[in-house]
């Protein structure tokens, strides 16, 4: 569809049956269209410098659905004439037909479509925290601000009062799913969707850096490269360009408006009552820590601290920026160190709501809960580089920290904001092999919040490596006692009633090792009697004799209850140690015969020997020994009970640091 400008005959093109205005690219007017005809409004402001990759014509694609930008708003947060922050919404047009939006804020993308706002609340009703209905899930509100419009380029649906300052309410969910409430007209319109990375957008047709920016005032410093101190006259390179609202100069600590000429001194002033605090990473130092995408460039440092119960903690932050990946914070604490990225949705609650206001329990995300750490009033105590807010020496903020090592999620809360983020353990060498750095990293000294406990992997491996050791241990014990042990000898001998010499001799070979021989002894009735045997195992090489004695016994008797009987048949003891080699096995048995003692007795010369009983000698080899396998049982639990114990401590010492710690108030 081509028609002309009302105001200048150039010919104006609509891609859209949906825009309802379009800006005149030759004269800045912005032309509304009335019953197919088309009506000067008026012009609109010129295009401020931002800084965006973005431009009219850039195409992408959102679940899979390609997109092309079409039309853009200008906004800024806070005051036109003295902004806050730069935020532009992109009106796209979509394969399917809708419209949808592409907001751009801080170097991160929402991607969101208009929905009907019903049941949303008035603006006088709506309030921080609040939880809302948002896609059929519970919202809360994150972020209260107020922004204006600034101007308009190309087609859009609908345009906003200028002079006006809108107030927007940012809706989060615990699944990622956001939304805007937007209440520039009477009835608020609701702007629902997520936001997205850059990589996932396929952006094509992007303004590149040689490309002119579009001209006007400028309201930013995207036109600036370098600028020169104010004060001290020292070459700054701008790193975040557009983005930036404040540069504090880390030489002179004067500290510059990006909007304006402006130089404010109250950072000066409170720096120098407060006292330099030097940055370990240097601004302008580039690199890419673990878990990122892309090289980071630190752009700005905060030395923070806050006190609890009289103690001033001291910590630096360091904003790092990647123009598409947006900001992320790194933070060091007494040499330990936490890369942080914003989260764009919030933790689940301990009532399985989206977090509002941060509780003082425990907050779960992605199915691991975070445990409540600490809840400070952190204070800015020194500021060096580029911000893109207005940052202020001494402003502060209600940091309310939950712990899950090593990661840690973290809450800032203003009266306007609950941001959160979501930080990883990172340990000085980490950060200075990353950014190239001299030198040694500070020594971490105590226990970080986040920082993984060492012990509990030590003691994990100890008790796996105890578990596996008793686990075979016991297997080869119970295998060793069902196969039976291995007989070395076995010799069956008769306990004649009469007998010269009633010791018995046998060669016995053991086989090579050491080992623990079990010998016993079974009669094969005992009627009556008691027998005692004598056993030597004597060593043919040097004569050493080890000796042992076993006893069997039956008794037989009657009383009150009956007849009743009693008997050791079988009985064996243990010989240990015993090396393998020829043996000479010695048994005596004695016992307590009666009838013939002798050749000659009980009248008959020619008489001959009877058998009172016969008697088998076993000895066997290695028969488990249950009782040393309990006792390294006991003794083998030592090692990984001692670094249970190590890890307790390590986690006593993390906890007495935190709101949580015994004495303290919770
Ligand atoms: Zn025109
Ligand atoms: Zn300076």
């Amino acid at each position: 569809m081509q028609s002309q400008c009302p105001s200048c005959g150039n010919p104006i093109v609509y891609r859209s049956e949906l825009s309802a205005y379009v800006v005149c690219p030759a004269c800045q007017t912005l032309v509304a269209r009335k019953n197919m005809e088309l009506v000067a409004v008026g012009k609109v402001a010129a295009l401020q410098a931002d800084g965006s990759l973005i431009k009219l014509g850039t195409q992408g694609t959102f679940e899979g659905k390609s997109f092309q930008v079409v039309g853009r708003i200008q906004m800024i947060l806070g005051r036109a004439e003295k902004p806050d922050a730069v935020w532009y919404e992109w009106y796209a047009l979509f394969s399917n037909g809708a419209g949808g939006w592409l907001g751009e804020h801080l170097g991160e993308y929402f991607v969101s479509f208009v929905r009907p706002a019903e049941g949303a609340p008035t603006v006088s009703q709506v309030q921080l925290g609040q939880m809302l209905g948002l896609d059929k899930q519970r919202a809360v509100v994150t972020s209260l601000s107020r922004g204006t419009a600034l101007t308009f380029e190309g087609e859009l649906p609908f345009v906003m009062d200028t002079s006006y300052e809108a107030v927007f309410a940012d809706l989060s969910t615990t699944t990622g799913v956001a939304g805007t409430l937007d209440y520039s007209d009477d009835s608020p319109l609701l702007f629902q969707g997520r936001w997205c990375r850059f990589e996932e957008l396929k952006l094509q047709g992007l303004r590149t850096g040689d490309e002119e920016q579009e001209g006007g005032p400028t309201l930013s410093a995207a036109n600036l490269k370098t600028l020169k101190c104010a004060t001290c006259g020292a070459p700054h390179e701008l790193k975040a360009g557009g983005l930036s609202q404040t540069l504090v100069c880390q030489y002179c600590d004067t500290a510059m408006d990006l909007n304006s000429d402006v130089t404010f001194r109250e950072v000066l002033n409170f720096q120098q009552s407060m006292g330099k605090v030097p940055a370990k990473v240097p601004l302008g130092s580039q690199g890419k820590l673990p878990g990122q995408e892309a090289p980071f460039t630190c752009i700005g440092f905060l030395g923070r601290a806050c006190v609890v119960d009289g103690i001033r903690y001291k910590w630096s932050e360091y904003l790092l920026y990647e123009a598409t990946q947006g900001y992320q914070w790194l933070t060091e604490t007494n040499g330990h160190w936490t890369l942080l990225r914003p989260l764009h949705k919030v933790p689940v609650n301990s009532q399985g709501m989206p977090t509002g206001h941060p509780p003082n329990s425990q907050v779960s995300l992605d199915g691991k809960t975070f445990k409540h750490f600490q809840t400070t009033y952190a204070t800015v105590d020194y500021v060096a580089g580029e911000f893109y807010w207005r940052v202020r020496a001494g402003e502060g903020a209600q940091v309310v920290d939950y712990v899950c090592p090593p990661q840690v999620l973290s809450a800032d809360c203003s009266q306007e904001e609950l941001n959160w983020s979501a930080g990883q353990y990172l340990s000085g060498a980490q950060v200075w092999k990353a950014f190239g750095l001299k030198g040694q990293p500070p020594e971490a000294r105590g226990v970080a919040n986040n920082q993984p406990n060492p012990y509990y992997a030590a003691s994990s491996r100890r008790w796996l490596t105890y578990l596996l050791f008793v686990m075979a241990s016991f297997l080869y014990l119970l295998l060793r006692t069902v196969i039976g042990p291995k007989p070395v000898f076995s010799q069956q001998w008769s306990y004649l009633d009469y007998q010269q010499d009633r010791a018995q001799i046998a060669n016995v070979t053991v086989p090579p090792g050491r080992h623990n021989l079990y010998i016993s002894v079974r009669a094969n009735s005992l009627e009556q009697r008691w027998g005692y045997f004598l056993i030597s195992l004597i060593d043919e090489k040097n004569q050493q004799a080890r000796d042992t004695a076993v006893n069997l016994y039956h008794e037989r008797g009657s009383d009150s209850d009956g007849p009743w009987s009693e008997a050791t048949l079988d009985a064996g003891a243990h010989l240990s140690g015993v090396t393998g080699g020829e043996y000479l096995l010695r048994v005596e048995p004695q016992s307590n015969i009666t009838g013939r003692s002798d050749p000659e007795g009980a009248g008959s010369p020619n008489a001959s020997p009877r058998t009172v009983f016969s008697y088998t000698v076993l000895v066997q080899e290695d028969l488990p020994q249950w009782g040393y396998f309990w006792m390294l049982v006991m003794l083998g639990l030592l090692p990984p009970l001692y670094s249970l114990w190590r890890a307790s401590s390590f986690e006593t010492s993390r906890w007495s640091e935190s709101d949580h710690a015994p004495g303290s108030d919770e």
